[in-house]
């Protein structure tokens, strides 16, 4: 094919180092045997529930396919159950895709539910063609006469219903003459195919259900198998990307296209799902979650939901770097979150400032600082990209450390604020603790210094060196603030599930430090603003809860690793 390489892929890694997934692979060969002139890609969710990073790797993959081969991504909601499908599903389902693609052509969203018209003139062509008849048996019956893995079904006595008949009865299901279940559509393929999902299938069943988007115009509703291929082949998709479960059902995608005699029929592909190691990712549980009222709705921080990665702070480059490193294939296996947690340190390091904020606070004093003076000190907004600039950062007599940050009576190896003690505050000047306050239970709180004017940071001085650093915010100018700091909802060490089938909750899952002390500069924080607060990890203002007078920040990532890139 001359035109070919116009369409062939664009190199997906920079370095020279191309690596093509097995899908790629078939495209490619699909396109050099003119098989398809544009390549069309979907995502299709049902919109029962809320997106999951899951659903991000299908996304992605979707959409990064549509762009590398020049051709069109479809979102579109396959709507065609109309049981548990909401229209909250559908605005959180827009949104969710517009943020992992960084943007969403509406001419290329579509429903399912748009094509019913068309479905049924598909089953009446089938019915024309001696492909599909009506059939009286009950559900139970039916699954009698359907055979097992090991036996061949029978045929259904109505099977052999003449085509005047079906289109009929078929007129007349749809007419709304039939109680629910009493009569479905089925496809004529062959009782005794090693291939369950091949032993007429049902193609229609009635169904007295109100519908989100064609109200109580149908009585009859297509099943999954016969719908989904239709609906590719209506939007000119050509790879059809699922997972590994529905590999079972290509024979009778197959068989629909073809019965359908479609020009250009799509192909399905199916690829393995992404599991998280210890992350809960299936709607239902996520569903028993929410209503359980044991998380904040489908966007609480610690749910891997894409609005609940979102809110906590996740990037969507963040969200595809993790894919790339995770890879394409036909092998089932589960990424590690920390992995995810290494994406987003890998994002946010270079670009977001990084700041001071004590979460456990105690008072730290200078006892021969000048009373009532505060000073302001250049501190680097960003250490590894100069780029970004200074800030002026308040300095005074009295200033909030760590809780932790002070001992005393310290062990071996411990090298900040404990009597006698110098340490440097971070940015500023050494410090030796000569004094604390306790009271009556003997907490400490009060911690009293004295400073070195001449130990300045920045200054040069070079007299002697300290073991320890520590952060601080200076107490007459801090902003209070909350921080809220998460595990996973499911505990590692005590598997997912407990005996009655409940979710075992990680009682550690959310930890609120409700009094924490932050630099001036943050109090401008906009919802979703993410910094990184030193020592602490990476921090974003929670969208729902963070306002001016009472911020919020959630931890989205600690600055601890415990993964390794190859
Ligand atoms: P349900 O149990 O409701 O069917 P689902 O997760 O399959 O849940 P769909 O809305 O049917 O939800 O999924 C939309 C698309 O996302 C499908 O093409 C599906 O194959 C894909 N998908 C779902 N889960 C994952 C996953 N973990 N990894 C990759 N792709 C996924
Ligand atoms: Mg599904």
């Amino acid at each position: 094919m001359e035109n070919s390489v116009d369409v062939k892929a664009e190199e997906t890694q920079k370095e020279g180092v191309v690596s093509r997934n097995f899908i790629q692979n078939i495209i490619d060969q699909d396109i050099e045997e003119g098989v398809y002139q544009k390549i069309v890609t979907r995502f299709p969710p049902e919109p029962n529930g809320y997106l999951h990073i899951g659903h991000a790797k299908s996304i992605l993959l979707n959409s990064g396919l549509a762009e590398q081969y020049h051709g069109d991504f479809h979102l579109r909601f396959d709507d065609t159950n109309p049981t548990k499908e909401k229209t909250e599903f559908v605005d959180s389902i827009l949104e969710d895709v517009k943020w992992i693609c960084g943007d969403l052509d509406m001419e290329k969203v579509f429903y399912a539910s748009d094509y019913f018209d068309q479905m049924y003139e598909c089953a009446v062509k089938l019915i024309k063609k001696g492909r599909a008849f009506v059939c009286d048996l009950s559900a139970e019956q039916m699954r009698e006469y359907r055979g097992t893995l090991t036996e061949p079904g029978k045929n259904s006595p109505y099977r052999d219903r003449s085509v005047e008949e079906n289109l009929d009865l078929f007129e007349r299901m749809r007419a709304g003459e039939f109680a629910d279940g009493s009569r479905v559509l089925r496809a004529k393929i062959d009782m005794s195919s090693p291939n369950i999902n091949m032993r007429d299938p049902i193609l229609y069943r009635v169904a007295r259900m109100e519908h989100h988007n064609t109200g109580n115009k149908w009585c009859i509703y297509p099943m999954y198998d016969f719908a989904h291929p239709i609906e590719d082949a209506i939007e000119g998709v050509t790879h059809s990307i699922c997972t590994l479960e529905f590999e079972d059902h290509r024979p009778l995608y197959d068989w629909v296209v073809r019965e359908l005699e479609f020009e250009t029929p799509p192909k399905q592909i199916e690829f393995a799902k992404l599991y998280l190691t210890n992350v809960v990712t299936g709607k239902r549980y996520i569903k028993k979650l929410v209503e359980d009222g044991i998380v904040d709705g489908w966007d609480d921080p610690r749910l891997v939901s894409i609005a609940a990665l979102r809110r906590r702070g996740f990037t969507p480059e963040s969200i595809r770097m993790f894919m790339e490193l995770s890879g394409v294939s036909k092998a089932q296996s589960s990424s590690d979150y920390a992995m995810l947690e290494y994406c987003i340190r890998e994002d946010l390091k270079m670009k977001r400032p990084r700041m001071m904020a004590v979460l456990d606070p105690i008072k730290l004093v200078i006892t021969n600082y000048p009373e009532n003076e505060i000073e302001y000190l250049d501190v680097s907004n960003n250490q590894e990209n100069e780029a970004m600039g200074v800030r002026k950062v308040p300095f005074g007599k009295v200033l909030y450390i760590e809780r932790e940050d002070f001992m005393i009576e310290p062990p071996k190896k411990y090298f900040r604020l404990f009597p006698g003690n110098e340490v440097r505050l971070m940015n500023a000047y050494f410090v030796t603790c000569t004094d604390y306050l306790t009271d009556e239970d003997g907490n400490v709180t009060e911690v009293h210094c004295t400073y070195d004017p001449e130990t300045k940071s920045g200054s040069g001085f070079a007299g002697r060196k300290v073991k320890g650093t520590i952060h601080w915010v200076c107490a007459e100018t801090a902003v209070k603030a909350e921080a809220r700091l998460y595990e996973n909802i499911v505990d590692e060490e005590k598997g997912v599930y407990n005996e009655d089938g409940s979710i075992n909750v990680n009682p550690n899952s959310l930890t609120v430090m409700e009094n924490c002390y932050i630099e001036p500069a943050l109090a401008e924080a906009e919802s979703m603003d993410s910094f990184q607060f030193v020592r602490h990890g990476y921090f974003a203002a929670d969208s729902k809860d963070s306002q001016k007078d009472h911020l919020v920040f959630n931890r989205i990532v600690s600055m601890k690793s415990s993964y390794r890139p190859k």
